[in-house]
């Protein structure tokens, strides 16, 4: 294999080297994605403190309501017991039934709303903490894949890794040092003539140089400053 043939190889497996690292660190990123089960997770607790705080403030309003309740049956008995006659303490205990009454009718509505309040709340946790299972399901599923993904893309690279290694030791150190360099800022630093043109930018090369890569040197094109290969 020529001197440029070889780089020309070398090229390719750096080209592959590329890519694969990319695959790997693509894999890398979405295996620490999991933003979106996290904002799920967040929205199933904090529905859950919700629900959690209506029931709480339901239970309180059911307390209080019995609690009228069981004052108003205690006045209603003192009122049509028959125990009770002096027509004063009748009037205060009809003023008291009548008090009593009324805190319960405004403590019903709002213990109703309440109780539909928890009720969707309650709904809206169970769509949640379905939504949140089947999420984290599918996202169990993906870090296997990726797993594996990563795995099989660190295997290619370690063994490019020793090619590369291995076809880098029979190029001069110069000629690497050359290439390394062209490739700090082209992508390719190797190109083909073909139809006599340089590849890389397209300009005619002249015969002499054409003549002397196909001879196996190093020839750069005096454009672009590539290395030109037959291959
Ligand atoms: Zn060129």
């Amino acid at each position: 294999m020529s001197l440029p043939e070889q780089l020309h190889k070398l090229q390719r497996i750096d080209l592959d080297l590329q890519r694969k690292q990319q695959e790997l660190d693509e894999a890398k990123n979405r295996l620490s994605d999991n933003k979106a089960l996290v904002a799920a997770e967040s929205r199933l607790s904090s529905e859950k403190e919700q629900l959690a705080d209506l029931r709480t403030s339901q239970k309180t309003s059911e307390w209080e309501l019995e609690d009228l309740q069981e004052k108003a049956r205690q006045t209603n008995s003192k009122l049509y017991g028959g125990t009770t006659k002096n027509p004063k303490e009748l009037v205060n205990l009809e003023k008291e039934a009548a008090m009593l009454k009324s805190q319960i009718s405004r403590k019903e509505d709002p213990l109703l709303g309440l109780m539909s309040q928890a009720e969707e709340t309650a709904a809206r946790v169970n769509a949640s903490a379905e939504e949140f299972e089947q999420l984290k399901e599918e996202w169990q599923q993906r870090q296997e894949t990726l797993g594996l993904r990563k795995s099989e893309v660190e295997t290619v690279l370690g063994r490019l890794g020793e090619t590369r290694a291995g076809l880098a030791k029979q190029i001069d150190s110069e000629v690497l040092d050359l290439y390394e360099r062209i490739r700090l800022t082209k992508e390719l630093a190797v190109v083909k003539i073909e139809r006599g043109r340089c590849q890389g930018c397209h300009i005619t090369v002249p015969t002499s140089q054409w003549q002397k890569a196909k001879a196996g040197n190093i020839v750069q094109c005096s454009s672009c400053n590539r290395i030109l290969s037959l291959e």
